[in-house]
């Protein structure tokens, strides 16, 4: 069989690994638009503020490796522009040589991405240091404006993820640094009391944040940027981050279902309205694993997870994608922010009910050093006691507390099980009663 996978970064060089490791002799062909496969987005940013000190280190498979070592057919700089459904074809443009050519497939696996959003925000094409970060291109620009030019004010706009911690790379690079935020809190996933304690945090490192604003315009080449409540802010370096859109056009064009959030509709096996077309990554819609209402999460554990099973199910495997939790974690200067499941203004808008719980257990043994406490939310049914969701901020083991509790949600377990899980524990680590058992514990 011949299988033709677009994309080559997370969920496209995992899928084609996998079906190596499944079928010696398929016939594998991977395409990729940019010059890089496989490289490591998510430590694109520590890259720029100097935390990964070495460039290759962000390119985790080579093409030549990559190609020799799973026998595959990787071609980069080279754009699939159409899919021939009838015929079971691709186009794919060349892009060094703009040739197009057809390629076919028995399978064809879509894992685009999504790409930044960048709104026609007036003087956005005069201002030349505005940036979006998503590839390597982007980080060298971005980097080496930063070496070059020295810049000493930088305008982060977006408080999601990729905003957080470019806010704090160009910060830990000694730029002055003002975060702008158009809802009334940063960091989506969380509820505002928790993301509360981060605007005090970000506050108190230096970084001037800016709430419930957002960009009227970029005046004077970019050097001025104007927000919709009339501050003017100064700027040397803009970075755009107010969020990603799934990259759909191709899956349009071939006739593909859209969800209404413009992600490509799978089926629980990730095949799209065409079943020889499989979708996964940032560009799909997913099920949210606890409500079963669809929705987008980009994020990398669900990109790798279904080029995995998509890998299985095409080799005939009994697989299935259950939904996506949309458990994330961020690093915000010395403090840790994550969540698992729902939260509650998407229960709230699901009208679902549910019971909040709010402890603050240390992380460790309070009388072992370096014990902080964690501010952590639980989301629950208090009939039922089913799991909806947790967040966790805090300085040390915050990390931990929602994983275990993504793993509970996963596993089923409900609010009255959290008691009885028996977790490792010594001073230095937990306490004898973990804060997922306190939380058990409160909640019962
Ligand atoms: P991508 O990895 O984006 O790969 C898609 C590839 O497809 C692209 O390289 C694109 O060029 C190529 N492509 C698109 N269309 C075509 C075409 N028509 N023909 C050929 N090639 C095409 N997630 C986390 O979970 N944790 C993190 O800490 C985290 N940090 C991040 C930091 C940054 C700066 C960024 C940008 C992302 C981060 N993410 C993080 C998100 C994570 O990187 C994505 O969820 C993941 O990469 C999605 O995988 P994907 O395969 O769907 O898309």
């Amino acid at each position: 069989k011949k299988i033709i996978i677009v994309g080559g970064v997370a969920g496209g060089a995992t899928t084609a690994a996998r079906l190596r490791r499944l079928d010696e002799e398929a016939e594998i062909v991977m395409f990729e638009r940019g010059e890089y496969i496989s490289f490591a987005n998510c430590g694109l940013p520590y890259y720029i503020g100097g935390t990964i000190a070495e460039r290759e280190a962000l390119l985790v498979q080579t093409v030549e490796g990559m190609a020799e070592k799973f026998n595959l057919d990787i071609r980069t700089l080279s754009e699939v522009v159409d899919i021939n459904r009838e015929r079971k074809t691709v186009t794919v443009k060349h892009l060094p040589t703009e040739k197009t050519y057809e390629e076919s497939y028995d399978y064809l696996v879509l894992s685009p991405g999504a790409s930044p959003i960048k709104p026609a925000i007036p003087g956005i094409e005069e201002a030349e240091h505005v940036f979006t970060l998503r590839n390597i291109p982007d980080t060298d620009r971005i980097k080496a404006y930063v070496d070059e030019k020295q810049p000493k004010k930088a305008v982060v706009i977006g408080g999601g993820f990729i905003g957080i911690e470019m806010a704090e790379n160009l910060w830990e690079r000694g730029l002055e640094v003002t975060l702008v935020e158009a809802a009334k809190q940063i960091m989506a996933p969380v509820d505002y009391e928790m993301a509360a304690i981060l605007h005090q945090h970000i506050r108190d490192k230096g970084v001037r944040l800016i709430l419930e604003d957002g960009v009227a315009a970029f005046e004077n080449r970019g050097q001025v940027v104007r927000l919709t409540s009339g501050t003017m802010l100064e700027a040397d370096i803009v970075i755009l981050a107010i969020g990603v859109k799934p990259e759909n056009e191709l899956a349009k064009r071939a006739g593909l279902a859209i969800g209404e959030r413009g992600g490509i509709q799978v089926n629980e096996y990730l095949q799209t309205s065409d079943p020889s077309i499989y979708a996964i990554g940032d560009a799909i819609e997913v099920k949210d694993y606890v409500t079963g209402t669809p929705t987008h999460i980009p994020l990398a554990w669900p990109a790798n997870r279904q080029g995995r099973i998509v890998a299985d199910h095409i080799n005939g495997r009994n697989v299935r994608y259950r939904g996506t939790l949309g458990t994330a974690i961020a690093k915000v200067f010395d403090m840790t922010v994550a969540a698992t499941g729902n939260n509650e203004k998407t229960l709230k808008r699901l009208g679902i009910e549910y019971e909040v719980l709010h402890i603050h257990p240390y992380s460790h043994a309070s009388y072992y050093p370096g014990a902080f406490p964690v501010a952590l939310k639980l989301l629950f049914d208090r009939k039922t006691g089913k799991l909806f969701g947790a967040q966790a901020v805090g300085y040390d083991g915050v990390d931990k507390r929602i994983d275990v509790l993504a793993t509970a949600i996963k596993g089923g377990l409900t609010v009255f099980d959290l008691p009885d899980l028996e977790l490792a524990y010594a001073p230095p680590y937990s306490s004898a009663k973990d804060p997922v058992n306190m939380a058990g514990y409160v909640a019962t």
